[in-house]
């Protein structure tokens, strides 16, 4: 929660630190994933290309029309209007296959982007997602791509055959009367300066405006997904008045950018056709005076007009442009991070089959986000193949903290952790974490039917080792209960599961898994004595000869442990068995006579 209240603020300030860095040019990032369909680019420009040059054509046929209107026979001004049908229909079907090309370009490319970036941040280390909220991600996966795909499926294409049109335009204009494209001329740098002033402020409120949304989906996700949290506390109010604040303030930003947007329009279009009356009133003079044809007039304020409306769409296309160049910086910043922990090229193989003997040697670490307070101090241990090791001590003395280094979630800052004698830093980790089962103490159900949430455990389990899975974690009875059995959609997070229910599904996934490595974080909420027996009777099951790992909250656990490592601020304090270290009358005694729930329903 607390994070939802810094990310409000926090907004403007990125907004400011990130904006400067931005230019037109981090869209030349999206190459790389255009480069693959260079066939589909290249063909849509070639489709471009050839209608901008039947554009600029067309006034060249005008000119011929006009002028030799009076004189010519009507048999060569059928042909005139027969060519210029012929070039309609070129015209017609080079746009469609500009737009059909440009748009597919568009779509495939925002595809494989999104594909990109949720395959980047699905492995990301947790420590990601302590600085960035998941709804930021989801806002980057879908607005910010979305605005990629207006970019290359339309601004892109637009723009050039605006250029095009501009440049060509231009050039034809020169070659019609030099005299009146050097007076165009002379208003041209009227026309950049305003652009250049307010494209600059432009740039900073799309930016503004885009993190503002960001930031307001980030916190509905937050709101939403602990919405009986939220309705519980009602906070309902308080909540929507935060959401309604950082809408309000995406709104604004959104304004300040549609009114800049807006003068910058009335700026650019009036000077432009100011200066192109201005023009032509000096070309009607002239052709009054015979300087000039009719048709050769005519023919250049189509020109003019042709190459306003060029600079005038470029103009309208700049914002977007640099939208989706924000956009665009922002997708590859999340693609180019750097993980906190890294995989190594090669990593060592482990033995097959893998033993379970697990070793921490010296290990110190902290938290990123609190990096001044050792999670762990210098804890050193040796756990056999096979061995049960219950962890206690009160809460915050490091236990999770084991389990996460052992998943290598995190790095130590020094001191090592090791597998069957290997460094897991030497490892890769979706290599080592195949040895590992985890059990976590609010296990994750997914909205999906309860055989595949147990699939979850090893993907290419049949149906029969899902259920014999199912019926060592005492899952079975129940499971088979609901009213589809195995096919019984257990709705989102697992909403119509009782909690030992939710865990024994949990326990059925490691099983299936048959991993040498059990990790264990024990539910701290007291099961009634029925579900507890269950859970009790799975994690037996589960447990045997696996090396096993418990964050261990009931009696009845530690005292079945070989052995009980007892932690207190990051550091091991004690360890033995039960009896030895009840004798000894320290933390781990005051703790069992307190703390423990009872757990004995399972004796
Ligand atoms: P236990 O499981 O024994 O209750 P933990 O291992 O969860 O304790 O936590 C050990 C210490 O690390 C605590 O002081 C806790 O506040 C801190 N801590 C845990 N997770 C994080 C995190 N993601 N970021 C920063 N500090 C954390």
């Amino acid at each position: 929660m607390a994070r939802s209240t810094t990310q409000v603020p926090a907004a403007p300030g990125q907004v400011e630190e990130r904006a400067k860095s931005r230019k037109l040019s981090a869209l030349s990032a999206l190459l790389p994933f255009v480069w693959p369909y260079r066939a589909l680019m290249f063909a849509a420009i070639a489709a471009l290309v050839l209608t901008a040059l039947i554009s600029l054509a067309l006034p060249l046929a005008v000119r011929r029309v006009v002028d030799n209107f009076d004189t010519a026979n009507s048999h060569i001004l059928d042909q005139y209007f027969a060519a210029a049908l012929g070039i309609a229909a070129l015209l017609a079907i080079g746009t469609g296959l500009r737009y059909a090309l440009v748009t597919r370009l568009g779509e495939r490319v925002v595809a494989d982007i999104r594909k990109a970036v949720f395959g980047r941040v699905i492995g990301m280390s947790p420590s990601f997602y302590e600085n960035v909220m998941t709804g930021e991600v989801l806002s980057r996966i879908t607005t910010d791509t979305t605005l990629i795909l207006s970019v290359i499926g339309s601004s892109v294409s637009i723009a050039l055959r605006n250029l095009l049109i501009f440049v060509g335009g231009l050039a034809l204009m020169l070659l019609t009367s030099a005299k009146l494209t050097g007076l165009v001329l002379l208003i041209v740098p009227a026309v950049i300066v305003p652009i250049l002033v307010l494209g600059r402020r432009l740039r900073v409120l799309s930016r503004e405006n885009q993190d503002w949304i960001a930031a307001s989906s980030g916190n509905a996700s937050e709101a939403l997904s602990a919405v009986q949290t939220v309705q519980a506390f009602t906070h309902e109010s308080a909540s929507r008045a935060q959401f309604s604040e950082v809408t309000e303030l995406s709104y604004d930003a959104a304004r300040r950018r549609i009114w800049t947007r807006a003068l910058m329009t009335v700026i650019v279009i009036f000077l432009v056709f100011a200066g192109i009356v201005g023009v032509l009133w000096i070309g009607a003079r002239d052709v009054r005076a015979g300087d000039m044809s009719q048709g050769a007039l005519v023919q250049f304020v189509i020109y003019a007009v042709m190459v306003a409306g060029g600079v005038a769409a470029l103009s309208e296309i700049w914002g977007e442009l640099q939208r989706a160049a924000g956009a665009t910086e922002r997708l590859v910043e999340l693609l180019h991070t750097e993980d906190t922990v890294s995989d190594p090229e090669t990593g060592q193989s482990l033995p097959v089959p893998v033993t379970g003997r697990i070793a921490f040697e010296d290990v110190t670490f902290a938290y990123p986000a609190r990096p001044k307070v050792n999670a762990l101090n210098a804890v050193s241990l040796q756990i056999e193949p096979g061995e049960t090791v219950a962890f206690v001590g009160p809460s915050g003395a490091g236990k999770t903290t084991i389990i996460q280094m052992l998943l290598r979630f995190y790095d130590p800052n020094s001191g090592k952790i090791t597998l069957d004698g290997l460094d897991l830093s030497m490892l890769r980790r979706d290599d080592f974490r195949k040895a590992v089962a985890l059990v976590p103490q609010d296990p994750v159900i997914f909205a999906a039917s309860a055989r595949e949430n147990i699939r979850f455990g090893r993907l290419e389990a049949t149906d029969d080792e899902i259920e014999a899975a199912a019926k060592a974690a005492a899952a079975h009875d129940f499971i088979s209960a609901l009213p589809d059995g195995y096919d019984a959609y257990l709705g989102e997070r697992g909403v119509m599961l009782s909690g030992g229910q939710k865990q024994r599904i949990a326990i059925a996934r490691a099983i299936l898994r048959d991993a040498p490595v059990l990790l264990l974080d024990e539910a701290t909420s007291a099961l009634d004595a029925e579900s507890e027996r269950a859970v009790q009777v799975a994690v037996d099951r589960l447990s045997e000869g696996r090396t096993t790992l418990i964050v261990a909250h009931r009696l009845a656990t530690v005292k079945k442990a070989d052995r009980i490592v007892v932690m207190d601020q990051g550091r091991v304090v004690a360890s033995g068995p039960h009896d030895e270290l009840v004798a000894e009358d320290g933390l781990y005694a005051r703790l069992a006579r307190l703390q423990f729930t009872d757990g004995m329903a399972a004796e």
